[in-house]
Parts: structure tokens; sequence; C-alpha cells
């Protein structure tokens, strides 16, 4: 046809690869969802009660712990985990906990919050995850605790931490937020290999684009230890367990029943999303050979993880995603800026991460939810083969 180039017709045409659309995602529980939500309408019970009661119970059963405590949110998990502890007397102001310096920031805000301090632990370069082989290294006097992150669903759990916890008799709290279902190769502290139950306290997000995501924010704190759930029960309800009976200065950090219905639709396909989401993995871990892009490597026993995010890296960043956004494939990056780069932890602006700060640099994160299809995904995978300088 005259007047119209091939490269016009094919941009016209040209298939478009989301990174993540939450309507999408939500489509195949919407109907069991706005069933449940009615539910909780024609309850007239709107804080606490039998949803977050019965979701609580569910995700005990699931993570294999004995407690679980339903919060508003992830962030909110990880500082009334810490303030649990601060209360019960096991962590004082000042007190020094280590964390992995490649992180989301909300992890490094749950211990500032409380003040404490963090210790920030390099990334190893295969993992992404805290170098649990350097551990002693970074140990400093008045670490009481360590938060090990299981980032982009990749269980950060193996003898060397668990040994090192052990030695120092250090508590152990888990940011599960990018992994739940994962399982560890090796045992927690509790016998469990679940992941969220292998410390002393494991805490959970179920902001929507999480793996198991609410229609809006929500959290939950699963724990071995029956003083911290008591404690963590009582913080997220002004401080009281009986009404007017405040034995804690506490918040208002409550899970809604709304958040809690929906979860207890979505929490029973959990494997299967993670399911689904291992197939893209895995088209892209065959498919991808472009020599530029180095796919995510496993580290020995890391094969029940789960996929968060598909993380590749790239040297030149913002050339490889302008080109993948020119072929249709949106992409997102977790995360540009490490929290101890932030305007907000200035003062540590000064420590040496090297491998933090690469990763941070070279990170690519593919689509992997349910809007990309196995086909999609081997469209990308050809895509990103594409790549060239
Ligand atoms: C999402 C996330 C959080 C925070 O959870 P919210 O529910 O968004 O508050 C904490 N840590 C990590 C690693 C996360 O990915």
């Amino acid at each position: 046809m005259p007047g119209y180039s091939g490269r016009r017709a094919s941009m016209i045409t040209m298939k478009h690869y989301p990174f993540l659309d939450l309507k999408t995602v939500n489509e195949p529980y919407r109907d069991a969802m706005v069933e449940a939500m009615t539910r909780v309408v024609d309850s007239g019970w709107y804080v606490g009660g039998p949803e977050v009661e019965a979701f609580e119970s569910a995700l005990a059963a699931y993570c294999d712990v004995p407690y679980v405590v339903g919060l508003t949110n992830g962030l909110d998990a990880l500082r009334l985990a810490l303030r649990g502890y601060i209360e019960l007397g096991r962590l004082g102001k000042g007190d020094k906990v280590m964390v992995p310096a490649n992180t989301y920031v909300a992890t490094v805000l749950a211990i500032t919050d409380n003040g404490l301090v963090p210790v920030f632990v390099d990334a190893h370069d295969m993992t992404l995850n805290m170098d649990t082989s350097r551990l002693d290294e970074y140990l400093q006097e008045g670490v009481k605790a360590i938060m090990p992150v299981h980032l982009y669903g990749r269980v950060c759990w193996d003898e060397a931490l668990r040994d090192f916890v052990q030695r120092h008799s250090l508590l152990v709290i888990e940011d599960n937020a990018q992994a739940i279902g994962a399982v560890a190769t090796c045992d927690g502290l509790f016998g469990t290999r679940h992941s969220g139950g292998l410390g002393h306290a494991g805490c959970f997000s179920f902001y929507p684009t999480k793996n198991v995501g609410a229609l809006g924010d929500a959290g939950a704190l699963a724990t071995h230890d029956a003083e911290l759930a008591q404690a963590v029960r009582a913080i997220r309800n002004y401080g009281s367990l009986r009404q007017y009976d405040n034995i804690y200065k506490g918040l208002n950090c409550r899970l809604d029943p709304m958040k809690a219905a929906q979860l207890t639709v979505k929490l029973p396909f959990a494997d299967m999303e993670n399911g689904a989401r291992a197939k893209l993995a895995g088209i892209y871990d065959c498919y991808i050979t472009n020599p530029l892009v180095r796919k995510p490597l496993y580290a020995e026993g890391a094969a029940d993880s789960v996929w968060h995010q598909y993380v590749v890296r790239v040297d030149d960043r913002d050339a490889f995603r302008a080109y993948l956004l020119e072929n249709g494939v949106e992409t997102a990056v977790h995360y540009a800026t490490p929290p101890y780069r932030q305007t907000c932890y200035a003062e540590y602006a000064g420590i040496d991460m090297p491998v933090s700060d690469e990763i941070a640099r070279t990170c690519v994160s593919l689509p992997i939810s349910r809007c990309t299809s196995l086909d999609d995904a081997m469209d990308i995978a050809e895509i990103v083969n594409g790549y060239h300088r």
C-alpha cells in the first residue's frame, strides 16, 4: 500500500507486553472476592472478628507457624515485630539490627522507626540477597537481631545463616513480603522450612502487586513465639487486649475484615500462582541467551524459592529498557536507589556496599505475572536476545 512503510504498519500492530495490570491479576478471583466482600458488608462486622481470624488461621496453616496476627500492611508487620520485642524487653533502643543493603526501604524503615540501628550487610552477587558467607565480617558490638529479606522471592536461609544466628543468639525477623509460599532447603530455627516461619517472626505483605495481593494494603506477622504474638495483638489494637486496658502505648494497625475476606479467597491459590510464575521464569531461563544480559543464577539450594520478580542485570540499563519498550515490552527496576543511598538515610551515604550498588545500577525486572502468557514470555525472550549495543 503506497504511503505506508512496513515499519509503520508493524508499529501500529505491535504487540504490547505490560509489566503488570492488577485488574487482570485479580480477574480470576473477582466473583469470589465480590461474594466474600458482600458477606462482610452484610455481617455488620467491620473491624476484627471472624473474617480476620479465619484468614489468620489459614495463613498459619499455610506457613506452618502456630500464630499469625493480621496487620495493616507489610511495613507495620516489620515494625510491630521489632516493637513487640522492645516491649518484651528482648530489644532495647539503640540496639543494632543486621539487614541486607539490597532491599526495599521498608525493611530499614521498620528498624529506624523503633529507634534501632541498621547494620547493612552487602549482597551476594549471585543470590542478590544478604551475603550469608560474610556475616561475621559485618557483626558489630550491640547486634541483637537480624532481618533476612527473601528478595525477589528467593529464600535467604541456609546453614551459614542459621549457625550464625544460633552462635550469637540473635532474634530473626524475616521480611517475607516477596516470598510467600517459598520453602527453604534447610530447617528453620523451629523446624519448619516455610519462609516466614524460619526465624522467630516472619512478616508478610499483601500489597496488591505481591504474589498474593489484597485490593489495597494488608499485612501479617507470623511467629513461633506466643509472647510476641500476644504483644503484637495488643500493639495493633492501641496496646490493649481487653477494651480500655492499655498495657502498651500502642497503635491502630489492624487488618480489615474486608481485606481478610479477599485474602481468604486468594490464599488457597498461592501455590498455583507461584507455579505459573515459575513457568515464565523457566522460559526466560531457557530462552534468554543474550551475553549482554545476565540472568538470575540459582544458588545451590534455592530450588524451592518462588518468583516475585525476574531480575536480569544489564550494564547499559537505560538503553536496554528503551529498546525493550520500543518493542512493546514494559519493564521495572527493583530498586534503582538502595536504602542507604536514600535522602532520608544521608547518615549512611558513605558506607561501602559495592555489590548492592552494582545491583542497583544494573537490575531490570522483566514481566512475570498473570498478564504475561507463556507465548508472551517466548516473545519477550526473543526480543531480549535481539538487544545489542
Ligand atoms: C512490599 C514490601 C514491603 C512493605 O510491604 P507493604 O505492605 O507495602 O507495607 C517490605 N519489604 C519488602 C521486601 C517488600 O517487597
